[in-house]
């Protein structure tokens, strides 16, 4: 070890962090790797934040995002103490671990040292453990990532007092959304925290948010990044109660949601309209691009997000991102044994899903002309 990675505290030092989808700067690239929505944001908030690029960008912002925390109270019909604001939802997550689980050493028990979550789902989820130096427990969903029922969960070794527990809702990388009466009886039988991770929600038939507001534990968490074409802006937030959200201010840095993107997140919610059309665009082109590619051997899992899961045909998913790369399409392809076998595609706009499906194609046929010459 050199004298300088002496300095880092072993846990940081063997640490593997999150590995983010690529953002190549290819020209024409069609990216399909990291459920962008496809559509700009509205221009009424292109204004927004270029009306407040002047002189006041020497200020700080407000500390704890109090306008947008009204705007999102009204919106959920609760009050600004149930929400914190964060840098995308990726800091609050992270918040929550730190807020509400011991490192191993340092818990009463075991289970207060505990983050538990299902396989497969957000790929933070074990960082954030390892970061905070936590016991780990991932529990498989079925087979087709439906939720498995108590008794099965319990045998899987699920932890009924895990100090906090994630759950993607809809389920990411599979798509698969799931009823709020399932959550609302997984979330009352644990004793710790539930984060409902609600990244995708906003294109799925149900959302849980009125869970947050009924149970003590349960915290939901909401992004702009995707439903809200916002990423680059990052703005995630969590709706619960206040006890749980006053502790999170506690630990948050004190400036931790910059200016710009209060000004865009609280523009956004004046033109919900036009994101709603959005939504229904994309959930169209999701039926149609899943439907064309099961017309070509594809499996394709039923989503309720704005990205499919899907099983392609003829040769194994990695030989097909990359296949799908050189004709400048980029996909998302997990090492995870868990969806390795899997193709994860974002739903773009109409015209590059009309890509996509060319290079499919121009893909299949190359390999059954190849068998032709043999
Ligand atoms: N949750 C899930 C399930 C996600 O896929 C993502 C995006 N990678 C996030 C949370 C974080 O989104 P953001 O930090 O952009 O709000």
């Amino acid at each position: 070890m050199s004298r300088a990675s002496s300095y880092v505290r072993p846990l940081v030092r063997t640490l593997h962090p999150y590995v983010p989808g690529e953002q190549p700067k290819i020209k024409d690239l069609v990216k399909l790797n990291t459920n962008e929505n496809p559509y700009p944001p509205a221009p009424g908030v292109l204004e927004a934040v270029r009306e407040a690029v002047d002189g006041r960008l020497r200020l700080y912002p407000n500390p704890a995002a109090d306008a947008l925390r009204e705007a999102l109270a009204k919106l959920h019909r609760c009050r600004p103490e149930n929400i914190i604001i964060g840098n995308g939802s990726d800091e609050v997550l992270a918040l929550a671990t730190r807020a509400f689980v011991e490192p191993i050493g340092l818990g009463k028990n075991a289970d207060a040292e505990t983050i538990q979550y299902f396989s497969p789902s957000y790929s933070l989820y074990p960082v954030l453990a390892d970061t905070q130096g936590t016991r780990k427990n991932s529990v498989r969903l079925n087979a087709d990532f439906t939720i498995p029922d108590a008794k099965v969960l319990r045998a899987a070794g699920w932890n009924t007092k895990a100090a906090l527990t994630f759950v993607t809702t809809p389920n990411a990388p599979g798509g698969r959304g799931y009823a709020v009466e399932q959550l609302r009886t997984l979330a009352a039988a644990q004793r710790g925290v539930v984060v409902l991770d609600e990244a995708y929600v906003d294109f799925a038939k149900e959302n849980a948010m009125t869970l947050a507001l009924e149970l003590p534990n349960v915290l939901v968490a909401r992004t702009f990044s995707k439903a809200y074409s916002l990423c680059f802006q990052r703005i995630g937030y969590f709706v619960g109660s206040p006890e749980l959200i006053e502790a999170l201010h506690k630990i948050r840095d004190s400036y931790n949601v910059n200016g710009l993107g209060q000004i865009a997140a609280l523009a956004t919610l004046k033109h919900l309209s036009y994101y709603r059309a959005n939504f229904k665009r994309i959930i169209q082109s999701r039926q149609t691009v899943s439907q064309a590619l099961e017309d070509l051997g594809f499996q394709v899992l039923p989503s309720e997000t704005n990205f499919i899961l899907t099983e392609p045909p003829q040769f194994p998913a990695e030989e097909w991102l990359r296949k799908l790369r050189e004709h400048k399409i980029l996909v998302r392809w997990f090492k995870d044994p868990a969806v390795s076998k899997f193709l994860r595609i974002t739903i773009g706009s109409e015209e590059e899903m009309a890509r996509l499906m060319e290079a499919v194609k121009a893909i299949l046929a190359s390999q059954s002309a190849g068998k032709r010459k043999k």
